[in-house]
């Protein structure tokens, strides 16, 4: 894997000469490109698809997601922040119909690499020091975001996607379908307050660091090859797990851990805090030992790469907590959706206000 030096992409100076606001194509997508059968991924939305870009031959990715306001939100957000070297780089928009719907035809580079944990399993071998760099290029990724006042809250090992399949690929951030641009500063306070009740903190606050809870899990998983939280009978999250993430109950257990140094659990530690006020800030991350000095972390051998193999039939399930844990953390994060009946909309929470109100005069 290659050392990424900060340095721009190549297509930065071109993109920052482009408008900054998305201005999807109207004329057919097919005027400019040849579209494949072959499914490179599947996602809520559908199929992810591979397409040829007809002036240059170059294979691309192709999704499309129905015209709707929430699309062309992710779609922004998306646009706005993939000129960093950790996020998929989206290349054209078009506005189509497309069987039938107004659809949005998005086409990004083509993430030949695939998943993160897909490459780690086929490659059979892995060290911390592997570990540690890949944490830091999602770091990377994150804070580029975080730092435009913008939540991915989608942050799962679908999401992360490798270049290509050389030595030297990058891993790349994707799906902006749950990003939310956040209002006010999230700058880091000077200080780091011991406690903060949580309805101190802002939702900005909430939404930010449920990214670095993500990151905390799946560096847990990178270095052991199993979660952090586990749900008692494969039940995604059942309300034994809930209450095991929400208490932060997790172990560190031998043999997988027994070789993994004390600046890597010291980061999982800080990014698996349960209060978000006490949880690490992304500059926290990129401040700390284990990601500034990767190149001086140790390089063990993991068990992940076997163990991944051994369990990949549990993966899904696995994916699919991490999934509902996130979905639960939306939903408690965001105080907007916490509606009271005089508020909501439901015709029978409305018929039941009613009623009430009648009772009572
Ligand atoms: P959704 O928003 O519908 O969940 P995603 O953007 O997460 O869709 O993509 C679904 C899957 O498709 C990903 O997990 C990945 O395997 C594959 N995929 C997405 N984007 C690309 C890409 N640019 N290149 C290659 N594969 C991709």
């Amino acid at each position: 894997m290659s050392t990424y030096k900060g340095s721009a992409p190549p297509d930065f100076a071109q993109r920052l000469a482009q408008s900054k606001q998305l201005i999807p194509k109207k004329h057919p997508i097919t005027n400019d490109y040849t579209i494949l059968t072959k499914t490179l991924g599947v996602g809520v939305n559908g199929k992810v698809l591979e397409c040829i870009h007809k002036a240059s031959g170059d294979r691309r990715a192709l999704k499309i997601l129905r015209d709707v306001p929430k699309s062309r939100r992710e779609l922004d957000l998306h646009w706005r922040t993939c000129s960093h070297a950790n996020i998929v780089n989206l290349k054209d928009v078009y506005e189509n119909i497309f069987m039938g719907h107004r659809s949005l035809l998005v086409v990004m580079e083509c993430m030949e690499g695939g998943e993160l944990f897909d490459r780690i399993q086929r490659n059979g071998h892995f060290t911390e020091r592997g570990a540690a760099e890949i944490v830091r290029y999602i770091s990377l990724a994150v804070a580029h975001l975080h730092h435009m006042n913008i939540a991915h809250r989608d942050l799962k090992p679908e999401n992360l996607l490798f270049t290509d399949n050389t030595p030297g690929a990058l891993l790349k951030l994707t799906d902006f379908g749950f990003a939310k641009e956040v209002k006010g500063t999230l700058q880091t306070p000077c200080y780091t307050p011991y406690y903060v009740a949580p309805e101190v903190l802002g939702p900005e606050a909430y939404d930010t660091s449920c990214d670095l809870w993500s990151i905390g899990v799946i560096t847990y998983i990178l270095l052991c090859g199993f979660p952090p939280f586990y749900s008692a009978g494969g039940a995604p999250i059942s309300p034994g797990m809930k209450k095991r993430i929400r208490q932060g109950q997790y172990t560190f257990p031998d043999p997988e851990w027994t070789n993994v140094s004390k600046e890597a659990k010291e980061l999982i530690k800080g990014l698996l805090k349960t209060n978000p006020g006490e949880r690490f800030k992304i500059d926290d991350v990129l401040k700390h030992r284990w990601i500034a000095c990767y190149q001086k972390v140790p390089e063990t051998p993991l068990a992940s790469c076997q163990i991944l193999l051994d369990e990949a039939e549990v993966w899904p399930d696995v994916q699919e907590e991490m999934s509902h844990a996130l979905a639960t953390m939306r939903v408690a994060e965001d105080p907007t959706k916490i509606k009271t009946i005089s508020e909501s909309k439901n015709p029978l929470l409305a018929r039941r206000a009613k009623k009430k109100a009648k009772a009572t005069k």
